[in-house]
């Protein structure tokens, strides 16, 4: 921008210059008619006229000067001679002819044509010369954005990502095998190719690799897979080509392909267009990875949260050949995830981030720094200088259902349904003894819970039962039964329960084996569809009847689980208005309080 104005500027002035440096001098002379100047020769006052070219230069007598202009056609004599003037006269005057000179005469007939050619001309050349850069872009589509992770602003080392262990073991071994690649070899060892980290969104993946590439101490790159795909057929594939061809120009080095799966792809299943494309890059990176020398020192890494769907040939051995799976992180691993997140934060002194670890069973690593973060968040909104533990409860609960609604009012009426509701899914936690104990229940909404009741297993779970899977089922019922059984009637605030117990019951049927009758078999082949990524659709592979009896034994287990429901609540309804009335006064029980609560009533397992 700027230099064009300067560049405008710079013309301009330009031409000034030309102009007045040609035509300046003439302000100061007098500009005659041939008519007169033959006046002047005749009464004798002109002492010399300088012809150039068509201009005459007069020096008159008394020392003034003058300028004038004689048809282009004549000579001066015979113009002069026309206007009148008498050859003695003319004798007196000395005649200079002057040559044009050169420049002078180029310049004068040449500017005005040219000049506005160099306008236009420079005009076009900034033009062109901003256009060339995008045109460039456009012929440099093939080329890859694959970025060197070189010297980080904030370098990331291993110390940084808490937990997965088995992965950072993993990683390393890799990065020692680009570090001492004889000792590898002499050992008659392959050097693996590819490295796929496999785990749910938010498992910390893509912060792994940018560990190992501040820890590798080897040029790094980084590119997310979806970028080898753009609008242009074609252009993934000879991306893909450079990415691979940078990456080994540099090697020993490490390629870090980002979310896969946008190209990696079971091959054959495009619907939904654009899977030709996918496919030629697919079919790229396959190429490059078999392409390597045995003795390339170019290791790529790629992440992914669908192994499931990822191509057959991908996995094969000499490819990704080392898959490490990051797995949700466990009690412990919870706690140090929460630890490196509050490192720069000002924590209450005694703040335990055990007991935030333990109320947070199933929250991935983005999760927790998304807990420290909304905690910080909301004690500075508050004014306050220093986190407390309540900040990070609540923050858990936001994290996972949402803000919470407070201003939203509800009539007294709506107030005692949603305690009715939720103390319905308490009880009848509390009352099973399969069922995970109750944490905290709360009538105050949150995201588009109009309640709550919290359950939380005692430790982390990997394997789940059947038995714990009806409990699950009973207590989903929990809310639905007590508001039919408190008050003759059904509010679509259980409309959510019913979803999940149903799809909870279809699973246990169809997945599980959990059904007597229809025995340890599974039903239904999911398929999804390409371009909502989602298993939208699955496959029926049984016949009528068999989907006849699966529909009844899912009834079957809605009903037993209802009944349990019901058995509990006509038993401990003293029990259910009690908690209801407790959450009407106080909106929130805590697990202590809930307990406490119970504990007057002495309640006994149920065994169903
Ligand atoms: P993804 O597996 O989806 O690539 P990321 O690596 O992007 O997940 O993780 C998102 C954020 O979660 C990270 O930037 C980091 O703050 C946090 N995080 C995830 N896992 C861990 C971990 N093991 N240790 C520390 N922070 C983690
Ligand atoms: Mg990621
Ligand atoms: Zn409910």
């Amino acid at each position: 921008m700027y230099k064009n104005i300067s560049w405008a500027i710079l013309t301009l002035l330009l031409i000034t210059i030309t102009f007045s440096l040609l035509f300046g001098n003439q302000s100061q002379t007098e500009k005659i008619t041939v008519n007169q100047l033959a006046a002047d020769i005749n009464s004798g006052q002109v002492d010399k006229i300088t012809v150039q070219g068509n201009t005459l230069n007069i020096d008159i007598k008394d020392g003034k000067k003058a300028v004038a202009e004689k048809e282009a056609e004549l000579g001066l004599t015979q113009t002069l001679g026309n206007y009148g003037v008498k050859p003695d006269a003319l004798q007196k005057v000395s005649l200079e002819i002057k040559n044009e000179s050169g420049f002078q005469f180029w310049i004068g007939i040449l500017l005005p044509t040219l000049l506005p050619l160099i306008v236009i001309g420079i005009i076009f050349w900034v033009i062109f010369r901003q256009a060339k850069t995008g045109a460039n872009q456009a012929f440099s589509f093939g080329r890859s954005n694959v970025r060197l992770f070189g010297a980080f602003k904030d370098r990331i080392t291993f110390n940084d990502v808490a937990g997965l262990k088995e992965a950072k073991q993993e990683l390393e071994e890799v990065v020692d095998f680009l570090k001492n690649p004889k000792k590898f070899l002499e050992m008659g060892a392959r050097i693996p190719r590819g490295v796929l980290l496999m785990g749910s969104p938010g498992t910390g993946k893509t912060l792994l690799a940018r560990a190992v590439a501040g820890e590798s101490g080897v040029p790094f790159f980084y590119i997310s897979a979806s970028e080898f795909v753009e609008m242009f057929v074609g252009v993934g594939a000879a991306r893909t080509r450079d990415v691979f061809q940078t990456a080994k120009k540099a090697a020993p080095s490490i390629l870090f392909i980002d979310e896969i799966d946008a190209v990696g792809r079971e091959r054959g299943t495009g619907l939904g267009g654009g899977h030709d494309e996918r496919e030629q890059t697919l079919n790229q990176i396959l190429v490059e990875m078999d392409g390597f020398d045995r003795d390339t020192n170019i290791i790529v890494i790629a992440a992914t949260n669908r192994p499931d769907i990822l191509d057959r040939a991908l996995l094969r051995p000499g490819r990704f050949d080392r898959r490490v799976i990051l797995d949700l992180p466990d009690l412990n691993d919870r706690e140090a995830i929460l630890k490196i997140h509050a490192k720069n934060k000002p924590l209450e002194q005694n703040l335990d981030l055990r007991k935030v670890a333990v109320r947070t069973p199933g929250f991935s690593g983005a999760d927790l720094a998304n807990l420290m973060n909304e905690a910080a968040i909301f004690t500075a909104r508050n004014n306050r200088k220093i986190i407390n533990q309540n900040d990070l409860f609540s923050s858990i609960e936001k994290v996972l259902l949402g803000p919470e609604r407070k201003g939203r009012v509800i009539s007294q009426k709506e107030k005692e349904i949603t305690a009715f509701h939720e103390a319905g899914h308490a009880l009848i936690a509390a009352s099973l003894k399969d069922s995970d104990p109750v944490h905290k229940i709360s009538i105050i909404g949150r995201g588009r819970a109009g309640g709550y009741t919290i359950k939380l297993p005692i430790e982390d779970i990997h394997l789940k039962t059947k038995s714990q899977f009806t409990a699950e089922l009973a207590t989903l019922m929990g809310g639905y039964v007590s508001e039919k059984e408190i008050f003759k009637d059904i509010s679509t605030g259980a409309s959510n329960d019913l979803k999940e117990a149903t799809k909870l019951a279809h699973t246990m049927v169809t997945q599980y084996g959990m059904s007597e009758k229809m025995g340890p078999m599974t039903f239904g082949e999911s398929h999804e569809l390409v371009f909502l990524g989602k298993e939208i659709s699955s496959e029926k592979n049984y016949s009528e009847t068999i989907a006849a009896e699966i529909d009844k034994e899912i009834k079957l287990l809605i009903d037993q689980a209802y009944k349990t429901a019901q058995k509990i609540i006509s038993l401990r309804k003293k029990v259910l208005e009690n908690i209801a009335k407790t959450l009407m006064e106080k909106e929130t029980l805590e697990q202590e309080e809930f307990y406490g609560l119970l504990k007057k009533f002495n309640l006994k397992p149920i065994m169903v």
